[in-house]
């Protein structure tokens, strides 16, 4: 789960990590009035997205006047901001941070992420602050330095002192840099991180360590144990698809395919997708319906799938095992009736149940394509896509 840079310095500052004043604000007034109970002379208008990139996409603006936050908090909010991550069709701004602006003396980059090689938590820095990462790490790699985390020590005094003279703050600073980094440590472990960066974390001209941004995503198989920051969630800026199928608890992903698929189990669902790009098609997305689940659910997978405008076809492959091939039969038909299947639907199914499950497909009358193997339906799948304009 992802959350607002607002949010994330609010978490910040609760760990004691500093970073500029700020307040959120969701209407133009707002964003005037915490521009007056922050002080002047400059502040800055940030647009609060899940996406990074915002300042060379327009999204953030120096203002040095309360008349300049109204005009620019005018222009942002509302805007649709594209950066190199929101692709193309761009985000939406909702929502703004008026901060007060920051005296920046050098831009640097701090990361942590979960390293599954590892299996411990990387901390990732460079003195290429303010600038994509990713362009660093593919042009210049030498300058991105790395130390991975003993998770029984946290992260240790030295290592963090080495990680702060590699990437140039000052010996001044050096204890400084070693508390924020070990405080960003503490936030990652205590609220069950999957990635934290700061990018950038600046060194302002009376010599203070400062987070100037924040992205902050968190584990979701470990979000029961934090409400507060399940209550942080904008569901405006997730994908409206996934929204509904996490309503029921249906592993879903969008892609931009226009194959749907519908499969029982991750594995079987990746090889599906596989195999439908093997045969020159393209998934819609990827769906795991799980073991479980009932015929309800199976109904409402199809009904998500079915609102994409751009789906050509439909792929449900299941493997019947603890999942019976009669359930998802009986879900395919209900869903096909309840909305109008305007898309041909190749169906293979296989074990437990398999004759029920034909059968009740054969009897709904439905014009489904019945395939005998994976080959067989991702080809006929992809023919079928390929047949529809
Ligand atoms: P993004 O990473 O989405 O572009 P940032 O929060 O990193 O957004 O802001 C982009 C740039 O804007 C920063 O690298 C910094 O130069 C400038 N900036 C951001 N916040 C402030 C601030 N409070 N004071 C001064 N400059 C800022
Ligand atoms: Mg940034």
């Amino acid at each position: 789960m992802n959350i607002h840079e607002y949010q994330g310095k609010e978490i910040f500052r609760k760990f004691g990590i500093v970073t500029p004043r700020g307040f959120p604000a969701f209407t133009v007034d707002e964003a005037v009035e915490a521009a007056k109970k922050l002080g002047g002379p400059v502040w800055v208008v940030k647009a609060q997205i899940h996406a990074g990139g915002r300042g060379k996409g327009g999204g953030v603006k120096l203002a040095r006047s309360l008349e300049e936050v109204r005009t620019l908090a005018g222009q942002i909010l509302g805007m649709t901001l594209v950066t190199h991550q929101t692709g193309p069709a761009g985000r939406l701004v909702r929502r703004l941070l008026i901060e007060e602006g920051a005296d920046i003396k050098k831009e640097l980059y701090i990361g942590m992420v979960v390293d599954r090689a590892t299996q411990r938590v990387t901390l990732m820095a460079s003195s290429e602050g303010g600038m994509d990462i990713e362009h660093v790490a593919e042009h210049t790699p030498e300058k991105i330095h790395k130390v991975s985390i003993d998770p029984g020590k946290g992260l240790e005094d030295s290592d963090a002192d080495d990680v702060a003279r590699k990437i140039g703050v000052p010996a001044a600073l050096v204890p400084q840099a070693r508390d924020f980094l070990q405080k960003l440590y503490k936030v990652f472990d205590e609220t069950d991180c999957s990635l934290a960066e700061i990018n950038p974390l600046i060194i302002t001209g009376d010599g203070k360590v400062i987070a100037l941004d924040s992205k902050l995503n968190f584990d979701s198989n470990a979000l029961y144990r934090h409400p507060d920051i399940v209550a942080m969630r904008d569901l405006d800026e997730e994908d409206p698809a996934e929204v509904e199928a996490s309503k029921f608890d249906l592993s879903y992903i969008s892609l931009d395919g226009n194959i749907g698929c519908l499969v029982n189990g991750a594995g079987l669902a990746m090889a599906t997708m596989d195999t439908i790009k093997l045969y020159g098609g393209s998934p819609a997305n990827f769906l795991d319906v799980g073991g479980g689940a009932t015929a309800e659910k199976v109904t409402e997978a199809f009904k998500i799938m079915l609102k994409n405008p751009g789906l050509k076809a439909i792929l449900v492959n299941i493997f019947g095992g603890i999942m019976k091939c009669d359930t998802i039969a009986t879900g395919v038909v209900t869903a096909a009736r309840q909305v109008s299947l305007n898309v041909p639907l190749v169906v293979r199914l296989e074990g437990t149940n398999v004759d029920l499950g034909k059968k009740i497909l054969a009897d709904s009358g439905l014009p489904i394509i019945s395939a005998s193997n994976m080959g067989d339906a991702a080809e006929k799948v992809v023919a079928a896509a390929k047949g529809q304009k």
